[in-house]
């Protein structure tokens, strides 16, 4: 299945074209990075991306991982690890994010009081550290 996406403004687009593997992330660089109370992460490999139009801006958010987003409408767009062959899309961003699910959670111990979704599903801890 061909997935859709791009910012808020439209310059940037996007294709995808392997099934993602999607979860929750609750780190406060996630948290920082996306305004909200977490992130969707959809991963795919960097080679089933295709851009359409002007390729996302770029910039190092910490010493592992460097963010991508819209230079224009500032939408937050992906992570990227340095030497991962990987890229996060941000689950907000596709077109119909209804075509996927979040499978787990990264860092349930730092979820928000306040945040409710996918308790149901396994979590993971952590394990970026600098
Ligand atoms: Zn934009
Ligand atoms: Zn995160």
């Amino acid at each position: 299945m061909q997935r859709h996406g791009g910012c808020l403004c439209g310059q940037i687009r996007y294709s995808v074209s392997t099934e993602p593997r999607v979860h929750y992330c609750h780190c406060a660089m996630c948290r920082r990075a996306t305004g909200s109370a977490y992130a969707v992460l959809c991963w795919v490999d960097r080679t089933a991306v295709s851009w359409a139009g002007a390729a996302p801006a770029m910039r190092r958010s910490s010493p592992l991982a460097s963010r991508s987003f819209c230079d224009e409408c500032g939408t937050p767009i992906a992570l990227l690890y340095d030497g991962s062959a990987e890229i996060a899309l941000h689950g907000g961003t596709f077109d119909d994010p209804n075509t996927f699910r979040p499978t787990y959670n990264y860092g349930g111990n730092r979820r928000l009081d306040w945040v409710c979704d996918g308790m149901d599903l396994p979590d993971y801890p952590i394990t970026e550290r600098w």
